[in-house]
């Protein structure tokens, strides 16, 4: 027999050719692997919405179920290679579809569905979370004086430089614009500040003018830390957009001190991290609901 009936995907004078589910020829063995491997086709072929195709390797696994068989056909090499070669392609879709085209950087989608699973095991979690919005300072500026283009360029090394040395559960995504977020889902408070302190940092200290002389490029961020939920059990549980707001608040704290700095909140009150702390941070009254 022929595993994945040829003559059914022949005898429809209106089929187009690729339509047809693999012509092979397979000895009687192994059905039980041949009946998945057409699943798998189906369910990669679903996703992608080549419902004809799908239906056919469906088909296709059904006949091999009712057959009455004393062997069992072996696995046809060009069957295995298909199922490779759609779940390498449907990955990449899928990687491709959670990152930013220009800086590489996660995306807004990434971070709303991480966010989201994040803040569903909090619950259980011993961990702290800590949300950054980082904003690039006087980008508008770069733009006028050096160009789009170079701006585009400037974006992406900045991408590069706050996610250089973050921790392996941390993350960066690009919120909009010239702003991103950074995701610390597992830090203290103070080692928060320390992450986010850091990455400023080294995009102060960057070779800017490597990349067009006269060029310098600098970045405020706000971090909004939320303590373990075990840690304050008679508060209330925050939603990822009022921790991003804090955030914002924060960073909107850091810009009126006279940017390139990160802001946080200590003990109710807002301070400004590392050489900037002697600055005085502008308590920002749009900071609502903090305890
Ligand atoms: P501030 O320090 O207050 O944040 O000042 P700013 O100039 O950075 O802020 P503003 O909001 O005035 O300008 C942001 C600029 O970012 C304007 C916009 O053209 C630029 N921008 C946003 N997205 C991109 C992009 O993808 N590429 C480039 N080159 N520029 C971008
Ligand atoms: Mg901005
Ligand atoms: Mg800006």
């Amino acid at each position: 027999m022929t595993a994945l009936r040829p003559e059914v995907a022949e005898s429809d004078p209106n089929r187009k050719s690729d339509d047809r589910p693999l012509a092979v020829d397979a000895t009687p063995s192994e059905s039980t692997g041949l009946v998945e491997l057409h699943e798998s086709i189906a369910t990669l072929l679903a996703s992608r919405g080549q419902w004809r195709q799908a239906y056919q390797h469906l088909r296709s696994a059904l006949d091999l179920v009712y057959a009455d068989q004393e062997e069992q056909p072996r696995v046809p090499e060009q069957l295995r290679r298909e199922v490779d070669r759609l779940r390498k392609e449907h990955a990449e879709a899928r990687e491709q579809s959670l990152r930013d085209s220009l800086t590489d950087s996660y995306n807004r989608r990434y971070l709303d569905q991480r966010l989201l699973a994040i803040l569903t095991e909090r619950g259980t979690s011993r961990h702290g979370l800590a949300i950054a919005l980082m904003d690039l300072d006087w980008f508008k500026r770069v733009n006028d004086t050096f160009g789009h283009l170079l701006g585009d360029r400037v974006l992406q090394r900045v991408v590069e430089l706050l996610q250089a040395d973050l921790p392996a559960d941390a993350f960066c995504a690009r919120y909009g614009g010239e702003e991103f977020v950074l995701v610390l889902p597992s830090v203290t408070a103070t080692t928060s500040v320390a992450i986010v302190e850091a990455a400023r940092e080294r995009v102060e200290r960057h070779e800017w003018a490597g990349i067009a002389p006269g060029l310098r490029v600098t970045v405020s961020g706000g971090v909004a830390y939320e303590p373990p939920a075990d840690a304050l059990p008679a508060r209330p549980a925050v939603s990822a957009e009022q921790q991003l707001l804090r955030a914002d608040s924060l960073l909107y704290t850091a810009k009126r001190s006279g940017r390139n700095a990160v802001a946080y909140r200590e003990s109710g009150r807002v301070k400004l991290a590392g050489p900037a702390a002697g600055r005085r941070a502008v308590s920002d009254s749009r900071v609502l609901g903090y305890y």
